[in-house]
């Protein structure tokens, strides 16, 4: 199809969707194919669920935009209290977006103005790690150490300190799990402590990093340090729970693992499982308050924040989820898929990390200090070729992890089916590895 549209590879064919249900996406050839990362992770709830459309159409028939200049309205407000219900600790209060990035921007600018309505404006230094990714915008790619995102607006990015990722594959401090002393977390302390810790507005973590990193979960007693080392030096914690958000490690919230709760809280993709475009920041009451008891306004305005359709997806896809008891059943069906997984690597002698939290997986194919072998790219080709959707992950200079993160309501024949065609994917990339090896 020739297009008109900006693609991430100019001139490249894309094969043209047109229909999706359940697990699968078909497209106007009509092949299909398995949905095994969710779209970008996404579609948590699968595809074409029929509640959905019908909150969508209920929905449209009453309302479906007010400005929040003018009015509030009930799904917005239903979904709000819904959220801070679900969230851990005083998360208590929303500001909704209409994506991840616009999210995460939000919980900057909350931070910033939280240390401006205390009195301590000079507080504007954000901390965030190696290899993470918290979106697009020019904020929070400023925010994000993914090196092959910031490329092209690198010199206009601010020049904020960075830590080391939390990565037990491959650990920056050549550490192992029985060596490990959190090293990782306390670089965080170390880069608070570099900066002066009266410049630092706030700490900026994944609970478990996603497609940037593949499906990286830090070492056990990581997330309850890093709390504490926030909590010593009074400088905020904002979650980035965009991926991990809602279900998908197989708790409500990434942050339950360890039970913290972080000042900000950020929600994207698994909001509304791409039924709507939605994001929201949950605000614990200490942040909420101190800007209520000083100048009393957010001025951050989205013309479609907080918008009553979205929200009605939001709602609905929320009551989904709750009903279909669907982190329980990422916990569950997370360890089958990854022994799957682990089983055709074994059996064709593939050495590869397979590692995650719940429904959030990636298989990583590169070997820590050896020359890439097999890469994300011809996997996900490969893949793609066989009838199954896999997203690349991975921030070296050839990305070689691959994102397995299907529906959470992926039927268990469907996930040995993900299985199978996986092992398709790598019978057709492992002799082209070879052989590129050999010549
Ligand atoms: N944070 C994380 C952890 C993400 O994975 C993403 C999207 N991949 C974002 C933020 C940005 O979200 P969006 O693409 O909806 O703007």
């Amino acid at each position: 199809m020739s297009t008109r549209m900006l693609y991430p590879e100019l001139g490249r064919e894309y094969p043209v969707a047109v229909r999706a249900k359940g697990s699968y996406v078909y497209d106007a050839e009509g092949k299909s194919y398995l949905d095994g990362c969710s779209g970008a992770i996404v579609v948590n709830i699968g595809h074409g669920v029929p509640e959905i459309a019908e909150a969508i159409r209920a929905q449209v028939e009453k309302i479906t935009f007010v400005t929040r200049l003018q009015f509030t309205n009930p799904q917005a407000e239903r979904l709000a209290a819904e959220l801070t219900a679900l969230a851990p600790g005083d998360l208590g209060h929303v500001f909704f977006t209409n994506s991840g990035s616009e999210a995460i921007e939000a919980a900057m600018r909350l931070a910033f103005q939280y240390w401006q309505e205390t009195g301590r404006p000079e507080r504007t230094v954000m901390i965030s790690r190696d290899g993470s990714y918290h979106g697009a915008t020019l904020g929070a790619i400023g925010l994000s150490g993914h090196p092959n995102r910031r490329h092209t607006v690198r010199a206009v990015l601010p020049a904020w300190p960075r830590a080391a990722a939390a990565n037990c594959y491959s650990c920056p401090f050549g550490l192992t799990r029985s060596t490990c002393g959190l090293d990782c977390a306390r670089s965080i302390e170390d880069a608070i402590l570099a900066a002066g810790p009266e410049r630092v507005a706030a700490v900026v973590i994944e609970p478990v990093v996603g497609a940037s990193g593949g499906a990286v979960p830090p070492p056990p007693g990581y997330l309850r340090e890093v709390a504490a080392i926030c909590r010593r030096h009074d400088v905020l914690l904002i979650a980035d729970e965009v991926i991990t958000g809602l279900g998908r490690t197989g708790h409500w919230f990434g942050c339950d693992e360890e039970g913290i709760v972080p000042d900000l809280l950020v929600l994207g993709k698994g909001l509304s499982a791409g039924y709507a475009p939605l994001g929201a920041v949950l605000l614990r009451d200490r942040v909420h308050d101190a800007i209520g008891a000083g100048s009393g306004q957010f001025s951050l305005g989205h013309t479609y924040a907080a918008n009553p359709l979205s929200a009605a997806v939001g709602l609905a896809v929320l009551r989904y989820v709750r009903e279909h008891d669907l982190p329980a059943r990422a916990r569950e069906l997370g360890p089958r898929l990854a022994a799957g997984l682990r089983r055709v690597l074994r059996a064709r002698g593939i050495q590869a990390d397979v590692r995650g939290r719940g429904l959030l997986l990636a298989v990583d194919f590169s070997r820590p200090g050896e020359e890439p072998g097999i890469t994300a790219a011809e996997v996900v080709r490969a893949a793609r070729d066989a009838g199954l959707l896999l997203y690349p992950a991975g921030v070296t200079p050839v990305p070689q992890a691959v994102m397995v993160a299907p529906p959470l309501t992926i039927t268990v024949a469907e996930l040995d089916r993900l299985v199978d065609l996986f092992a398709t994917a790598l019978d057709t990339v492992r002799p082209r590895v070879a052989a590129s090896l050999e010549g």
